[in-house]
């Protein structure tokens, strides 16, 4: 409408946003549009509840920052993110707790990397960090056995699908709605506006930011912009330490990475309700929710990615020995016993596992940072790995940044 001097009137008007997918990063986005922009929201997730998938099939460590190449969106933003959770936790009352981190090194070959590491997490900003020898690490971890090893005291664990179902209220506190049992089946652009269909409703927004995991690739596609990095699936599996066996990890133990892959290699993690998780493994997976070894779903679709094969041909024999630990208990025990070597087969069971939705590139290479692409007024989250948990409000406040603002 125009103003008394032709000009357009300076009137508020309300932005209607969709976004697609209500784990921990669309929450966190939604809350964010919401709260700073006083957009209206609509989160569409295709389950019957929030967190249902990488949300709430994760280790619960909140990352300080310590592995990411600095000047990555990963390093800068896992450092914000733990900032923004530590006080979000402490402001809804959500258990938080520093119980610290070492990640060992059991090898003298492996000292160039944890110095290195050490390095890197200085210059990403993490507080506290410690190089510690033999002897000192059995100070933290008194079970634990290595040459050395790196303290990051402020590691944290939380409850991530308690985050997410706090996110939610927060959502439809600001005036916005989570509908679940919504799956996004198609989608258009059409006058200025992106048309929806989910479930058996149709709505329209002004933009769309999708942050559907292992969908991704699904949604893209309906947004016609495919893009030139694909999700692949990698299960993650665990197993839980028993009885008294929980008593021989105070916090975080973990190997020095393997800096050829975005995996952090099995660990072992405390959980806030006390218990303490052996795992994950990381094993190629042929179906995007594939939590079983025998689901084959959507072979054609991860496998038709060339880039599925590249990175398969390059990573055969670490591929071969994940396989063989996701079959073998003792491969697994192998594993923690390196660094806790008085565990036995019999403090192991068997503990619910997640799938990573962690994006390849057309040459097989596993795309380490985070990805978001801007698609007309669609905004496409690519590749939101781990840390995206512990990062999910700085993700937010950066993709509140990049939806593209309403000119009416
Ligand atoms: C085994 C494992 C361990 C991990 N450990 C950690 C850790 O310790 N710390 C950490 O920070 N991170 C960790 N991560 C990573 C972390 O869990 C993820 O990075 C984070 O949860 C990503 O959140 P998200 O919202 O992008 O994805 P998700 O939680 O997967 O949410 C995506 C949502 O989109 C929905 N969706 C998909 N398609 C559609 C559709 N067509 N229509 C509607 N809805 C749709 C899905 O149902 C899902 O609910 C781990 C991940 C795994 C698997």
């Amino acid at each position: 409408m125009a103003g008394k001097a032709g000009k357009p009137e300076n009137r508020h008007v309300t932005e209607k946003i969709g976004v697609v997918g209500a784990g921990i990063v669309g929450l966190a986005v939604a809350r964010e549009l919401a709260a700073a922009r006083g957009a209206e929201v609509t989160v569409l997730e295709k389950e019957g509840r929030v967190g249902a998938h990488q949300t709430g099939h994760n280790s619960g460590v909140v990352h300080a920052g310590i592995y990411y190449p600095p000047g990555s969106l990963k390093a800068r933003l896992c450092r914000e993110g733990v900032a923004l959770l530590k006080e979000y936790c402490a402001a809804h009352d959500l258990p938080y707790h520093e119980v610290g981190k070492l990640v060992v090194a059991s090898t003298h070959a492996e000292r160039p990397l944890l110095n290195a590491l050490a390095e890197r997490a200085r210059a990403n900003g993490v507080p506290g960090i410690a190089e510690l020898d033999a002897l000192a690490l059995r100070e933290v971890e008194p079970h634990a056995v290595g040459v050395g090893a790196v303290h990051s005291p402020h590691t944290a664990i939380c409850d991530f699908p308690a985050v997410a179902a706090r996110l939610a209220q927060d959502v439809a506190e600001l005036g916005g709605s989570v509908r679940t049992g919504h799956p996004v089946r198609a989608i258009r652009e059409r006058s200025g506006k992106v048309e929806v269909l989910a479930g058996r409703r149709r709505f329209a927004f002004d933009r769309l930011v999708v942050c559907a995991g292992l969908g991704t690739d699904a949604v893209a596609g309906m947004t016609g912009a495919a893009g030139d990095v694909r999700i692949v699936p990698f299960r993650g599996e665990f197993y839980a330490l028993r009885g008294a066996a929980r008593d021989l990890v105070r916090g975080l133990i973990y190997p020095v990475p393997d800096p050829r892959y975005p995996f952090l290699g099995v660990h072992l993690t405390r959980q806030i309700g006390g218990g303490v998780l052996v795992g994950p493994n990381a094993v190629l997976a042929l179906a995007y929710e594939g939590y079983k070894r025998r689901n084959f779903r959507n072979f054609r679709q991860i496998l038709g990615w060339p880039g599925t094969l590249r990175m398969a041909r390059a990573h055969w024999r670490t591929g071969l020995k994940e396989v063989y630990g996701s079959l073998a208990k003792s491969a697994f025990l192998k594993g923690a016993r390196r660094y806790v070597p008085e565990l036995t087969a019999a403090d192991l069971e068997r503990a619910p596992g997640g799938v990573r939705a962690q994006a390849v590139a057309r040459d097989g290479r596993l795309v380490d940072d985070f990805v978001v692409d801007v698609h007309g007024q669609v905004v496409l989250v690519r590749n939101a790995p781990s840390p995206a948990a512990t990062s999910s409000l700085a993700i937010a406040r950066h993709i509140a940044g990049i939806v593209p603002a309403l000119v009416r």
